[in-house]
């Protein structure tokens, strides 16, 4: 069956792919052309959807050793730091080609990645992937903002001549706890002068509130213990951000969970879009984000499931679920979050992220034959297994050839 995420489940649907690699047309199977010499294959048994994103990702961590998450956040962050200090540029690609790869596997067509080294660029281009990268801007040191930012600059520029036709370039401050204020608003301003996709870790961890509503915690201590100047008290991250000038309908905010009324006010305002990490969260104890009140909002909400050093896997269906659960809605709707909604936040949703004709034929197959209900309902039960994935009309993974058959 084929589920569009942009219309009704069709039975014995198919969804046919030209040879540019966009959808043709989607319907019952009887009703769709079989050009000769197209390639026809049939998944009985199956569910066969849009392929997936991740909205938020870190792939050039994908085989970094760090600490497993702890309490004290402050200190894992710092861990993850020293962990990449030992990575060279050329283990930075390899790790990321191999999360491409692993997303591919996990059915995923997107991701929306972010990192330091820009190896998620090299590592999509080099095998034909797609999403979109935002290069990280890190420097808590208001004296050191003008060199970081135009290390920031001159790395996009590079990128930009090196990213492949399935890669879109942004830029992501990383979080309030790595950026002086100067950072963030060169950042902000490149960005909209460039109009290049924003991203930022933002209204994570408990932590975090701390430092930017108290100018207090483990991450105060830290900045203080480097003689840098803490930034003044604001009401709530999502009101420090509205400062900086980073909501915007370009933002992607990464994580929001530590927020209120009026910060999904403030954020519905600017138009922000959200990627919500709800396993990662978990993961370090940062508690839940409002996801009901955030979808009740009308805001954009993708998910994501950050790097492997935050989470086993990067498992979006497993993201889908828990949305599910923690909002109470129907598996349609946390499908969708994985989707077309995810395509949204992203800003690409006229390209991907529904089987609809004229976007890019980006497919997932989900084995839903082993339960009860062999339905769409079925996608997120723990007997669903992604089968293939196709990226522009191309199989990128296929587990008949995975299985050797
Ligand atoms: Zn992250």
């Amino acid at each position: 069956m084929v589920w569009s995420a942009s219309g009704s489940t069709i039975k014995d649907g198919a969804v046919l792919i030209g040879a540019d690699g966009v959808i043709e047309a989607v319907g019952p199977d009887e009703s769709l052309s079989h050009p000769e010499g197209a390639l026809h294959r049939t998944f009985p048994g199956c569910v066969v959807m849009p392929g997936l994103i991740n909205a938020h990702t870190h792939l050039e961590l994908h085989d970094a050793k760090a600490n497993p998450p702890e309490e004290d956040f402050a200190e894992w962050i710092r861990s993850v730091r020293h962990a990449k200090d030992r990575l060279s540029d050329e283990r930075f690609v390899e790790a990321a080609r191999r999360g491409v790869q692993d997303a591919w596997r996990w059915g995923i067509t997107t991701v929306a990645d972010t990192g330091t080294s820009g190896a998620t660029v090299y590592a999509l281009t080099e095998l034909g992937g797609q999403g979109t990268y935002y290069h990280e801007a890190i420097g808590p040191d208001a004296a050191l903002a003008d060199a970081t930012f135009a290390h920031v600059q001159r790395r996009v520029l590079e990128l930009r001549e090196v990213a492949g036709s399935g890669v879109r370039l942004g830029v992501s401050p990383h979080a309030p706890y790595t950026v002086s204020e100067p950072l963030y608003r060169r950042v902000v301003e490149f960005a909209r002068a460039e109009t290049v996709p924003l991203a930022g870790h933002l209204a994570e961890s408990p932590a975090e509130t701390a430092f930017v509503t108290q100018s207090q915690g483990p991450f105060a201590d830290q900045w203080r213990s480097r003689s840098l100047a803490v930034p003044d008290p604001r009401r709530s991250a999502v009101a420090f951000a509205a400062d900086l000038k980073l909501l915007g309908e370009d933002l992607l905010a990464i994580h929001v969970v530590q927020v209120d009324a009026e910060d999904i006010e403030l954020m519905v305002d600017h138009d922000v879009a959200v990627a919500a990490c709800l396993r990662s969260n978990r993961r370090h104890g940062h508690g839940d984000p409002p996801l009901q009140r955030l979808l009740d909002a009308g805001l954009r909400v993708g998910l994501g499931t950050d790097s492997l050093l935050s989470v086993e896997s990067l498992d979006v269906l497993a993201e889908a679920k828990a949305a599910q659960e923690l909002a109470g809605i129907e598996v349609d709707r946390a499908l969708e979050l994985v989707t077309i909604e995810a395509a949204l936040a992203l800003g690409i949703a006229d390209r991907t992220g529904s089987l609809t004709p004229g976007r890019r034929g980006d497919v997932c197959v989900v084995d839903v034959s082993a339960g009860s209900d062999p339905s769409v309902g079925a996608v997120l039960s723990s007997e669903a297994q992604v089968v293939a994935t196709i990226l522009g009309g191309q199989f990128v993974f296929d587990a008949n050839d995975a299985r050797g058959l």
